[in-house]
């Protein structure tokens, strides 16, 4: 049984981590669940795109054998008093500015696992300290499944695919496309052989302009701690805000001069 770990508003990136789960095991098990735990902040929880009808759609023509959509009762029948807390794989980035965040995906992702016990949990690199973050923990509790990183789907454009694009204007949208343009530039510096953290986080600071951003950061994909220069598994990494919407990215660099742009998505397909 292979699971795919998922908040709804279902989208084409979310169909190519099971499309991978269908390749690797012969039932494919999807979760929505909203987890009120990692929302660091309410509005956040409370403009959530949510779409129940889609999604079962989505899912069945996907060929996902089992739809699971636990209610807030049935997976927090009181607020759990025994939380996963992540150290320091979880201390830059995404854990540096949304506190408590990982310890309460941590905490879901456990449960998740512990009830379903899949042999195979399926998660995108476009949340690349979450994929650090959940390896870890793993790996630290020996739990017995393995996990698999998929590569970022994208529009055309670059945008990456996320359910939050929902809550962007046209406007908006073609704000966010700063995001994608720096990574690709730094894809660009990658790929002529550049090393260094800080022109790294020029080149994608130098697109990103006057949106606000709360870091860009190059980090090791096993630990996700900041590096100097990239002398190994890598991802660089944004967080920016597109108005009231906040929006991560990043390149997956799987060495010095070697880059994973992600797989863009043929609508219609
Ligand atoms: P979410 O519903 O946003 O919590 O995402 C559920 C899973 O889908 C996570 O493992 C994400 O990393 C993954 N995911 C989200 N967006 C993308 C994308 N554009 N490409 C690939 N995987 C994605």
């Amino acid at each position: 049984m292979v699971l795919v770990p998922t908040m709804g508003a279902l989208h084409a990136g979310h169909l190519s981590l099971v499309e991978m789960a269908r390749h690797h095991g012969d039932q494919v098990v999807v979760s929505i669940f909203v987890n009120p735990l990692q929302f660091d902040r309410e509005t956040d929880l409370a403009r959530y795109p949510s779409d129940p009808e889609g999604d079962s759609i989505l899912c069945e023509a996907a060929g996902v054998d089992v739809l699971f959509t636990p209610g807030l009762e049935e997976m927090y029948p009181r607020p759990p008093d025994t939380r996963v807390g992540v150290g320091a794989v979880a201390e830059h980035m995404e854990g540096r500015f949304r506190p408590g965040h990982f310890d309460g995906v941590g905490t879901v992702v456990i449960k998740l696992l512990s009830g379903v016990r899949p042999e195979l949990a399926i998660f995108g690199r476009k949340d690349a300290q979450q994929l650090a973050v959940i390896r870890t923990a793993v790996s630290d509790l020996s739990l017995p499944v393995e996990i698999l990183g998929a590569p970022t789907v994208r529009e055309a454009d670059g945008l990456a695919l996320s359910s939050r694009n929902r809550l962007l204007d046209a406007g908006g949208r073609r704000q966010a496309l700063r995001i994608s343009a720096g990574l690709s530039a730094a894809a660009d510096l990658v790929e002529d052989g550049v090393v260094d953290r800080g022109r790294l986080v020029d080149a994608v600071r130098s697109h990103l302009g006057d949106l606000r951003t709360d870091y860009v950061e190059l980090a090791d994909q096993d630990r996700a701690q900041p590096m100097a220069e990239l002398d190994r598994p890598a991802f660089l990494a944004v967080a920016a805000w597109v108005g009231e919407i906040r929006l991560i990215d990043n390149l997956w660099l799987p060495g010095p001069g070697r880059v994973d742009r992600g797989v863009v998505w043929e609508s219609g397909r």
